[in-house]
């Protein structure tokens, strides 16, 4: 950008334009995922919509790619680019509670933390993810899995109106009856269509819950992970659980003795009435004998942030996903082979169900392309040390390779590397056409492209 139109968007604008030179550039062009190293041509600090309309405005006008950041947690770092005008929302937090319709209006810059915050309060939740700094926007935008999914359904099923800064930087209100094609879209389509200034979401009574990690021998693994199948498919709603592969970090409740072994571990859930968490959570705990455990009755959002602990922004990533239907023999062998060899305290394999609320959405309702499957499974690669780069993702490579023969073609956009494009469609499965014809609609020259790309 020449140095006149930098000028002219820092007077259009009450946040921050930060270019080239600027002190603050090299912790601008930064995200989550520290591997991503891009050049942006400026990244505009937005702190409202008006200052989203003039960034979109001058991108639209000087022919620039953009490339959005809510919570900056995408895996490819599709939150900064070469190149490209960044539209950071993260000063953007509001949020307002509606206690009485049980709805709440929140900014496109807010993480799932700030959320649960703002709506525990009153006693509500939806569904969000497990780690409580990742941004509602990106999440919600490709689908949302999280603890509550089987009781409530995907973040996106939640989702009631968003409003959207488009290409050309007019705005409109996507809702089952304004723009339904664009609000149908952005249900699993993810950042391809605009930058969502605000989402308004449906909430669900949930103060408390009774859950947390169970820590399992890797030997039991066979017992644990087929125990966890037969289980999860028809147990109560009220339950979220998933089964993952952990090295144990130095906490408490574990065994100093076992710090550092790897395990298996049931995390659970239980977001139904307190009297009913033990007969809930038996048939994971009892899966085999438990090592370890740290299972309470806690606000949800203090699960929602457990494992933030886990996941300091700074690590490289490197993940894979993949959408499979009930545990096949043939999935199990790859699991047991590959997920005891996780080379970092940060790295998991998490399989997490698809079933309950997410399959009474007729599968044409939004755009996300999967709702048949059983499950999703994500291989997250996540260390510190760039000098371990290649045995890290090497081990997330193997993984996947062996479970892709057993699993769906696509897997969830949102757990996808930056080397998945060529999966694009796979993908976006059932919704892939539908979608394409959406982007042609609304974003024909996609200036939005730096996400799982929609080709028009
Ligand atoms: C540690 C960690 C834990 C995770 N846990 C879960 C989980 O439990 N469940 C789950 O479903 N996913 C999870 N994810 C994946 C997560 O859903 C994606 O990384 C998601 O893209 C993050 O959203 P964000 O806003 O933080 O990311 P960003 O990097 O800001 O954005 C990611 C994408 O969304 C688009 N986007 C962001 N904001 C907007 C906006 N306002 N308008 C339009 N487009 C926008 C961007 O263009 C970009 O393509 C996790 C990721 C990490 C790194």
């Amino acid at each position: 950008m020449d140095t006149k139109a930098v000028e002219k968007l820092k007077g259009q604008v009450r946040g921050d334009v930060i270019v080239p030179g600027d002190a603050r550039y090299e912790e601008a062009r930064k995200v989550y995922n520290a591997m991503i190293d891009k050049h942006p041509v400026a990244v505009v600090r937005c702190t409202g919509v008006a200052d989203v309309i003039a960034a979109v405005k001058t991108a639209h006008a000087l022919g620039l790619p953009i490339s959005v950041r809510g919570g900056g947690h995408s895996v490819p770092g599709f939150g900064t680019a070469d190149g490209a005008l960044v539209v950071d929302l993260g000063r953007m937090r509001g949020i307002r509670v509606d206690p009485a319709a049980k709805t709440v209006r929140a900014e496109g810059g807010v993480t799932w933390g700030d959320f649960n915050h703002a709506t525990n309060a009153f006693g509500l939740a939806t569904t969000g993810g497990i780690i409580s700094t990742t941004g509602i926007a990106g999440l919600t935008l490709g689908g949302g899995i999280g603890y509550l999914t089987r009781g409530h359904g995907l973040s996106l099923d939640n989702l009631i109106a968003a409003d959207v800064v488009l290409p050309d930087g007019s705005f409109v209100t996507a809702n089952p009856n304004d723009h339904a094609d664009l609000f149908w879209a952005l249900r699993g389509g993810g950042g391809n269509f605009g930058v969502v200034t605000n989402f308004e979401y449906r909430l669900h009574a949930v103060a408390e819950i009774t859950g947390g990690p169970m820590f399992f021998e890797v030997d039991d693994a066979p017992q644990v992970i087929r125990a966890y199948d037969r289980y999860i498919a028809d147990a109560p709603r009220a339950l979220g659980a998933f089964f993952a592969w952990q090295i144990a970090p130095p906490l408490p409740f574990i065994p100093e003795n076992r710090h550092g072994d790897t395990f298996c571990v049931l995390v659970g859930c239980w977001a139904g009435p307190a009297d009913q968490a033990e007969k809930a959570l038996a048939p994971l705990r009892n899966a085999a004998p438990v090592v370890a455990q740290w299972v309470e009755r806690m606000p949800y959002p203090v699960l929602n942030g457990a494992f933030d602990g886990l996941v300091p922004p700074g690590l490289q990533h490197y993940w894979k996903a993949a959408f499979g239907g009930p545990l096949s023999d043939g999935a199990i062998e790859a699991h047991l082979k590959h997920g005891p060899k996780v080379p970092a305290v940060n790295s998991t394999m998490h399989i997490y169900p698809i079933n309950g609320a997410v399959h009474d959405v007729p599968a044409d309702a939004t755009a996300f392309g999967h709702r048949g499957a059983k499950y999703a499974t994500v291989i997250a690669g996540m260390w510190p040390d760039p000098t371990q780069n290649e045995a890290n993702t090497r081990w997330v490579r193997d993984y996947y390779k062996a479970l892709a023969p057993h699993s769906e073609a696509g897997g969830y956009i949102n757990f996808a590397a930056a080397d998945d494009q060529d999966r694009v469609a796979a993908n976006f499965g059932k919704s892939y056409d539908r979608l394409r014809e959406v982007k042609r609609k609304y974003d024909p020259k996609n200036a939005f492209r730096f996400n799982q790309n929609i080709v028009a």
